[in-house]
């Protein structure tokens, strides 16, 4: 099975490090377009707007909805809004640039539905209690907010089989490199 997209879509349970990569992925490699997507969802100490996310009002958001303006929207553990910005994305791609989404499992269907030969990457944990580990760990959400997450995590798991490619996030920078590959690029040699 070889697909040759410019677009990779990444997808995986919650806390199972899909900011992570995609942050590693960000800072190391630049020949990778990744996504900056609209959110309702304030931002987080050191986020910034254009960066990490386009920081949206609620109105904000739904007008970007009404207009046609989203590949892709959904309200990610029954809370906020995500979504992916279709001009910019069809013009990286246009530009013939290697784009990468990370995004949830509603989204990454919906791309599906939209460009079926995209490339999907799974991403998945190297166990159940690393994943809880993890998200109990980053302190940044309340109990009942973990709790969710966990929730939608169990069901996001199930659905690893409708992806194409599977990568084990282990090691974050071992995972980034295997993504960049299936993606087509070489991954950049590092040092001991
Ligand atoms: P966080 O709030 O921790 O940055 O992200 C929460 C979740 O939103 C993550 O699972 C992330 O993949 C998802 N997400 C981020 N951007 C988008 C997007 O544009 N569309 C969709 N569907 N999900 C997104």
């Amino acid at each position: 099975m070889s697909k040759k997209p410019g677009l990779t879509v990444l997808a995986g349970p919650t806390a199972v490090g899909k900011g992570t990569v995609s942050t590693y992925i960000r800072d190391n490699y630049p020949e990778v377009w990744l996504s900056v997507s609209a959110t309702t969802r304030a931002p987080r100490p050191g986020e910034q707007d254009g960066v990490h996310y386009f920081f949206k009002s609620k109105e904000e958001f739904e007008q970007l909805v009404a207009d046609g303006e989203l590949l892709e929207w959904a309200v990610v553990h029954g809370q906020n809004t995500y979504g992916t910005l279709k001009s910019t994305v069809d013009q990286a791609i246009a530009e013939g640039r290697s784009v990468l989404l990370e995004i949830d499992l509603q989204g990454a269907r919906q791309v599906k539905a939209a460009v079926p030969d995209a490339q999907f990457v799974f991403l998945a944990p190297p166990s159940w209690d690393e994943m809880v580990r993890r998200l109990v760990g980053r302190g940044t959400e309340t109990p009942e907010e973990q709790q969710r997450r966990l929730e939608t995590a169990k069901l996001e798991l199930a659905a690893e089989p409708e992806f194409d490619y599977t990568v084990i996030n282990d090691d974050v920078r071992r995972a980034a490199d295997e993504l960049v590959s299936l993606m087509g690029l070489t991954p950049h040699p590092h040092g001991a």
